[in-house]
C-alpha cells in the first residue's frame, strides 16, 4: 500500500471480453493521469476497481465473489465496480455492503470521480463507451500486453435472444475514423499488433455522418486508412459472416499480412430452427454461403494461411438431437482451424431465459465435447499445413515465458532469445503436434509494452 502522501495505487481486475480489457485500459489512463499508480496485486492496493461483464448469470456471480473475496482478505482496501454487470443491476451493486462504489458502464472520469485524492486533471472529458471516446485523449498503451486492442465502435442493433451485452450496452455507436486512427497511430509506436474490437464491428459506421461520396465510412474505409497510416499489424476481432463484405474480404485479401488473415466468424448454431429462438438474422445456408465464399478466396492467396474460428453454442432451449446434428455437419463442412463452444448458460432479463424445452446439463456437456473434439481435430490438421512455410510472428509474454503468434492466429513455440513485442518472420516446424520458429539473431527490438 501507499504512504500516506502518496497518490493511491489502484488495482484492476477486467471480466469478459476485449471490448471490456480495453475499457479497464481506458479507466487505468484516466486514474495515472490524475497521478495514480497502478498496482500489480491487490495485496499492494489501496483500491481496486473490478470492470465487471454480464454475459451469463455466472459471469454476475463471478464478479460478486470476487468483491466478496477481496473484501474478507482486505477491509480496508476501497472497492470500486464498473461495467456491464453494474449497468444491468446497479441497484443490487449498490447494496452490496462490500462496494464503495458503482459506476454504472466504463465511463473513466466517472471512476475517478469515485477517489477524490486524485487530481482533476481536465485530460479526459467524460468518456463514456462509444462516441464520447473520441471527445478524449487517445489511449497511449495497453498495459495488459503486447498486442494492444482498439475499440472503434460499441453496442450492437442486433437482438439476439441469449444476450444481456447489447442490453447493457446500448446501441450501436461508432468512433469517428479520424479518432480511431489517431489512436491506431499512437498505440503501435509500442504495439507490434491491433485488434480491432468492439461489440458488433461489422456494423462499424453504420451510425456515422455520410462522407462525400454520400455513404457512411464502413468497416473498409476504416481499415483502408489503417493500412495507409499505421504501421502495426491489424487484426479484425469477432465479426459476423454475413457482415463481411467484398471490400472488406479483397482488404484482407491484398495486404499481404498486413491485416491479419483471420476471421473469427460466430456460428452459435446451425440449425435454422434454433437460430430462429436466438433471434439471429441469418439462416444456415446464408452464414455457410459466406464463409465457404470468404475461406475459397483467403485461403487462395499466398501461403494459404487463413486463421478462421467461430463461437457456437451448445445445448440451446429447443436444441434436440437433429437441431444438435445440424451443427455438427457444418463444423465439419467448414475450414474452421479453432472453435470456441459454449454449453448455452441462462442469462435473466434475456427473451431466452424464458424459452422451453431446456437441454440436460449432461446432454449439453457430451454436445460441447463432440464439437470441442472435432474444433481440436481441425485445427490439428491445419496446423501441419503450415509446417514448412513462412509466417509472420509477433512475440508476446512476459520475460521467461514468451510465444509467438502468427497472423493466421497460430500459438508458435519459440526456440532463441525472443523479447516481447518483437516481430519477425520465420518458417515453421511442426514438432510434437506443435509448432516451432527460430528466432532469427536479428529480430527487431521489442517495442517497449
Ligand atoms: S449480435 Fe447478438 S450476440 Fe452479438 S452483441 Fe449483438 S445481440 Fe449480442
Amino acid at each position: 500500500m501507499s504512504d500516506v502522501n502518496d497518490k493511491p495505487s489502484v488495482w484492476f481486475h477486467t471480466f469478459g471480453c476485449k471490448a471490456n480489457q480495453y475499457d479497464t485500459e481506458r479507466i487505468r489512463q484516466e486514474l495515472e493521469l490524475r497521478g495514480a499508480e497502478t498496482a500489480l496485486h491487490a495485496d499492494a492496493a489501496d483500491i481496486a476497481v473490478i470492470n465487471t461483464c454480464t454475459v451469463t448469470n455466472q459471469a454476475d456471480a463471478n464478479a460478486r465473489r470476487l468483491v466478496r473475496r477481496l473484501r474478507r482478505q482486505r477491509p480496508d482496501l476501497r472497492i470500486v465496480v464498473a461495467g456491464c454487470s453494474t449497468s444491468f443491476r446497479e441497484a443490487e451493486y449498490h447494496a452490496l455492503e462490500e462496494v464503495d462504489g458503482v459506476v454504472p458502464g466504463h465511463d473513466p472520469s466517472a471512476v475517478a470521480r469515485l477517489v477524490p485524492e486524485l487530481e482533476d486533471s481536465g485530460a479526459a472529458g467524460p468518456v463514456t463507451a462509444g462516441a464520447s471516446d473520441a471527445s478524449s485523449a487517445p489511449l497511449q498503451r495497453n498495459a495488459r500486453g503486447t498486442r494492444a486492442w482498439l475499440k472503434i465502435q460499441d453496442g450492437c442493433d442486433r437482438k439476439c435472444s441469449f444476450c444481456a451485452t447489447r442490453i447493457a450496452r446500448g446501441a450501436s455507436i461508432s468512433r469517428a475514423v479520424d479518432d480511431v486512427v489517431a489512436e491506431a497511430a499512437t498505440l503501435a509506436r509500442v504495439h507490434p499488433e491491433l485488434v480491432l474490437t468492439g461489440i458488433h464491428i461489422g456494423h462499424y459506421g453504420k451510425d456515422l455522418a455520410a462522407g462525400s461520396a454520400g455513404t457512411s465510412p464502413g468497416l473498409a474505409t476504416l481499415c483502408e486508412r489503417l493500412l495507409e497510416e499505421v504501421p502495426a499489424r491489424l487484426r479484425l476481432s469477432s465479426i459476423e459472416a454475413t457482415e463481411i463484405d467484398d471490400r472488406l474480404v479483397d482488404l484482407l485479401a491484398a495486404s499481404d499480412g498486413r491485416l491479419a488473415p483471420h476471421l473469427h466468424v460466430p456460428m452459435q448454431s446451425g440449425s435454422d430452427r434454433v437460430l430462429r429462438l436466438m433471434r439471429r438474422w441469418h439462416t444456415r445456408e446464408a452464414y455457410r454461403a459466406r464463409v465457404l465464399a470468404i475461406a475459397e478466396r483467403l485461403g487462395a492467396i499466398g501461403s494459404g494461411a487463413f486463421g478462421l474460428g467461430a463461437d457456437i453454442i451448445v445445448g440451446f432451449p429447443g436444441e434436440g438431437e437433429e437441431e444438435f446434428e445440424e451443427t455438427r455437419t457444418l463444423v465439419e463442412e467448414l475450414p474452421y482451424t479453432y472453435l470456441h463452444v459454449f454449453p448455452y448458460s441462462v442469462r435473466d432479463g434475456t427473451v431466452a431465459a424464458s424459452l422451453p424445452d431446456r437441454v440436460p446439463g449432461d446432454v449439453a456437456a457430451a454436445r460441447s465435447r463432440t464439437l470441442r473434439e472435432i474444433g481440436l481435430r481441425k485445427g490439428q490438421a491445419y496446423l501441419e499445413t503450415r509446417a514448412g512455410t513462412i509466417a509472420d510472428i509477433v512475440v508476446e509474454g512476459r520475460d521467461d515465458r514468451v510465444a509467438g503468434v502468427t497472423g493466421d492466429y497460430l500459438r508458435v513455440e519459440l526456440l532463441g532469445d525472443a523479447t516481447p513485442g518483437d516481430r519477425f518472420s520465420a518458417r515453421l516446424r511442426a514438432c510434437d503436434g506443435r509448432l516451432t520458429a527460430v528466432v532469427p539473431a536479428s529480430a527487431p527490438a521489442a517495442a517497449a509494452v
